[in-house]
């Protein structure tokens, strides 16, 4: 056990050779270069070589070896060595595509990595949490992730959840104080903080006395079991299908074996047979082709601002029917300006202040000292509602700097948007004065005094409503106020929340944040997908109202209700009313995960935003926990499944249209692939059923299975953003992939190609050549499903859609036609594929047989968009 928590501060900054002003750049580098990087070890993920013997565990490989290794001992050579070829090809295909999909989502967990504050020369800067380096100082705020272990040595109201590493679920007082006890377990080293836990609340620095897997939670964790990523639902009920098919179709191809047998047929035909009929059936390709569209999907939405950090997020999301989005920031511009201000009755313009009155200056400096936010190099860092104020000061030429050394900070309880107030001590000259600021509402109960031209008075009910109805006038114009109060306190007094009473009135400032210019036309987009937004905000409700009605979020007042009024339902009721509300104000983050559960029972899918660090339960409760990427809290980043990059609302309904079209393109590459198969087997049980040689060789089905369909299906699966998505109602997140309307339409397009395939091996089998007879079928069934490729894009026609929409559908046609020509063609290639030589009027039929299916398909799709 280290004996960090034994000695004070100081000693331990000596010991690990640290000041206050941190490690300069060069420190880093060398301790960087003795310690490594700050990282747990993850647990092992697959090598590409395990991968690639991984795809021989597939039923359908070893039943292919199998029927290579019958092959070979039946003398037949050429086709052992052809499966074996295609299986081996098969399986490379698979390890590239595995290893590329994952690389994919790799780089976008790198988007993700976590990041962390810390002292260096003089400066607070943030660096990724892999860089922090033995000896650097842990700056600590609400929200904020531990990445290495630390000793404290400033502490402010700081409180840890440890829960990770002690199992206690209460976040623990911190200070700075030695503990002079050899054996204190973790949860009572009340001056260390660790790795895996986060800051609820306050502010503390820490300096780092452990990195990696030295740390605790490095020593107990060993190896992080974080490589590998969970199957989503749709995967695992695609694997569970595939299972079920693949038995069945085992199942038949053993029967049909059999009587195939008692009829007399020879036992090598027999035996082709089934396993032509397995080939045939098995929809080998699936389950890669859907992590494959997910990983590209995924992809193209980091560029577009949003980052997935759940893959299973990807298929929610099209389901979304209500998203609850915070107001500061996500809809509007979190640009804050201060518009006016009210003092001792009067309200005066932000440009009108007069600094030689006592008040309006008061005003001015306790707005700047109660405060976290400053202007340095033209850079603005912190809370944009405080750097309204600082903007306010420099305008009356107060630098907020210059006034904090003036009268200097001794004490503080940082701002919680639970509590809605902030307060600090300051020494002046002869006093030491408590400032406090927040929501007026929560303050106004607290005021006893008010601030007048003739002194300080106690504050009459005449006052009280002045305020009061100022308040509501500024909040009817939608912005957003705050009040500001004092009062004088012991002197070297800590403080808590309970000393958050009796102040004294100075003013209210009221300030601007207008709604971003593109959330009107997102909050429209919404709606007419049928997806309800709604605003849930911790600020007034006349001020939420006002922007809500600005943006169309809300029609009429009545569907905005507050946080107190949440309180007085019990959930059944909150379900009942949920929707009808529109906005919600002066929300906790415990509202919030009441808002999600009632709508969630209401049998909605929601998406919430989150920022906080007390968001976290209600981003996890969320089908899709939104949280902000520039703004939010590292816990909040970590409880989510997506991040928005830019914070923006419209980034969510960007993302639900690409979810809608990543699962509907999912769902057509799946079409394509079974309808494809359905073809085959209908082909191979009609001959089965008249006795009739075998359509397909194995090898045959071997290549269109597993070469010629996969890049169509891949294709398919690239298919760009159709806009028209987001005129539907959102898809029910409970109705199975593969119902009976998508059952029926895989059938129907597999008897089509069926069909067409049935005509060209009759048309061969009256030359009286059964190898001319499985060579017309074979290139038939193979060009009518690269042909098909196109029909599968979208259940529009191909001209609704635009024929070279797709590029990827044309690449992945035009390569399997030269595949396919090649087999024909190339002599070496024709005699182990065991394809005959055909007349030029055998291809034409064969051309004209597999556009058959096409033309009817599209028929139908024009007839069927004109009907709706
Ligand atoms: P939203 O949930 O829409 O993003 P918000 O998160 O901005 O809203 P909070 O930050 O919780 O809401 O603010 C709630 C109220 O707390 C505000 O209306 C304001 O009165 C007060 N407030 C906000 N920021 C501060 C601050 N830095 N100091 C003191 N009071 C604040």
């Amino acid at each position: 056990m280290s004996e960090y928590h034994r000695k004070s501060s100081f000693e331990v900054m000596e010991k690990l050779d640290v000041t206050r002003e941190g490690l300069s750049d060069y420190d880093v580098q060398m301790r960087q270069e003795v310690y490594g990087t700050n990282e747990l070890l993850e647990g092992k993920r697959t090598s590409a070589f395990a991968v690639f013997f991984g795809q021989f565990k597939d039923l359908l490989v070893i039943i292919l070896l199998v029927a290579a290794f019958i092959s070979f001992l039946l003398g037949e050579v050429g086709s052992t060595i052809v499966i074996l070829i295609v299986v081996i090809l098969n399986a490379v295909l698979g390890t590239v595509q595995h290893v590329k999909a994952e690389q994919s989502l790799d780089n976008l967990k790198e988007l993700t990595s976590p990041v962390a504050k810390v002292v260096r020369n003089n400066q607070i800067v943030e660096v990724a949490s892999a860089d922090i380096v033995v000896g650097d100082l842990l700056y600590l705020e609400a929200g904020d992730f531990i990445s290495a272990d630390g000793r404290l040595i400033e502490s402010h109201n700081l409180q840890i959840n440890e829960s990770s590493l002690t199992g206690e679920s209460l976040a623990v007082g911190k200070s700075t104080v030695p503990i002079d006890d050899e054996d204190v377990p973790l949860g009572d080293q009340k001056n260390m903080v660790f790795t895996g836990s986060f800051v609820t609340n306050g502010r503390g620095l820490a300096v780092v006395t452990a990195i990696g897997m030295e740390t605790e939670i490095g020593k107990i964790a060993n190896l992080l079991d974080s490589a590998k990523e969970k199957k989503t639902p749709l995967q695992v009920s695609l694997d569970h299908f595939g299972e079920k098919l693949a038995l069945g179709i085992t199942m038949i191809c053993v029967a049909i074996f059999a009587i195939d047998l008692v009829r007399g047929r020879e036992l090598v035909e027999s035996f082709m047979f089934a396993v032509s009929l397995a080939v045939a059936a098995i929809p080998e390709a699936l389950s890669s082709i859907v992590t494959i569209v997910l990983a590209f999907g995924t992809r193209k939405m980091a560029k577009e601002n949003a980052i997935i950090r759940k893959l299973y997020a990807v298929e929610s999301l099209g389901s979304v029917s209500v998203i609850c989005s915070d107001k500061t920031g996500t809809l509007t511009e979190n640009k804050m300006t201060v518009l006016n201000v009210y003092v001792d009755q009067k309200v005066i313009p932000y440009n009108e202040l007069q600094t030689a009155n006592a008040i309006e200056n008061k005003l001015i400096v306790q707005a700047l000292l109660c405060n976290d936010a400053f202007e340095k190099e033209q850079q603005e860092i912190g809370d944009p509602t405080e750097m309204a104020l600082v903007k306010l000061g420099r305008q009356y030429d107060f630098n907020e700097l210059t006034v904090r050394e003036q009268y200097p900070r001794v004490a503080e309880l940082p701002f919680d948007s639970g509590r809605k107030l902030m307060s600090t001590v300051h020494r002046f000259n002869q006093q030491t004065v408590m400032i406090t600021k927040g929501a007026l509402d929560v303050l106004l109960p607290k005021l006893v005094k008010i601030e007048t031209a003739n002194g300080l008075r106690v504050m009459t009910q005449a006052q009280r409503q002045k305020i009061e109805e100022v308040n509501r006038q500024f909040s009817m114009s939608g912005l957003r106020v705050l009040a500001i109060a004092y009062k004088e306190v012991q002197r070297n007094r800590t403080i808590d929340v309970n000393d958050e009473k009796d102040f004294t009135f100075v003013g209210l400032v009221a300030m601007m944040d207008p709604p971003r210019n593109e959330s009107q036309a997102a909050v429209e987009s919404c709606i007419r997908a049928g997806i309800k937004p709604v605003m849930i905000t911790g600020d007034h409700k006349i001020t939420a109202t006002a922007i809500a009605q600005q943006i169309g979020i809300l029609k009429n007042p009545s569907e905005a209700i507050e946080g107190y009024e949440i309180e007085r339902l019990t959930d059944q009721e909150l379900q009942e009313k949920v929707q009808d509300v529109s906005v919600f104000a002066r929300v906790t983050p415990e509202h919030k995960i009441r808002i999600v559960k009632a709508w969630q029972e209401k049998g909605h899918v929601v998406a919430m935003t989150g920022d906080g660090v007390n968001d976290g339960p209600a981003l996890r409760q969320a089908d899709i926990g939104v949280a902000m990427g520039r703004t939010g809290t590292e816990v909040a980043k970590d409880a989510s499944s997506m991040i928005l990059t830019d914070d923006n609302f419209t980034t969510i309904v960007k993302a639900i249209s690409n979810g809608r079209s990543i699962y509907t393109n999912i769902k057509n590459a799946i079409l394509f692939l079974l309808s494809g198969n359905a073809g085959a087997i209908f082909v191979v049980l009609y001959a089965t059923v008249l006795g009739l040689p075998v359509p397909f060789a194995p090898v045959h089905l071997l290549f269109i299975n597993l070469l010629t369909d996969s890049l169509p299906a891949i294709a398919i699966g690239l298919e760009p953003h159709n806009k028209k998505t987001m005129k539907d109602k959102p898809r029910n997140i409970h109705s199975p992939l593969l119902n009976k309307a998508f059952t029926t339409q895989v059938m129907l397009e597999g008897l089509l190609i069926a069909i067409a395939t049935i005509f060209a091996f009759r048309m061969g089998l009256s030359t009286g050549d059964t190898l001319t007879a499985s060579t017309m079928a074979f290139t038939t069934l193979c060009l009518a499903r690269l042909v098909h490729g196109f029909n599968s894009r979208s259940k529009e026609s191909i001209f609704a859609i635009g024929l070279f929409t797709n590029k990827y559908t044309w690449v992945a046609f035009f390569v399997g036609i030269l595949s396919l020509h090649l087999v024909l063609f190339v002599p070496a290639l024709a005699g182990v594929f065991k394809v005959a030589t055909l007349s030029i009027e055998q291809f034409w039929w064969i051309y004209s047989l597999a556009f058959m299916p096409f033309l009817v398909n599209q028929w139908v799709k024009v007839l069927f968009v004109r009907r709706k």
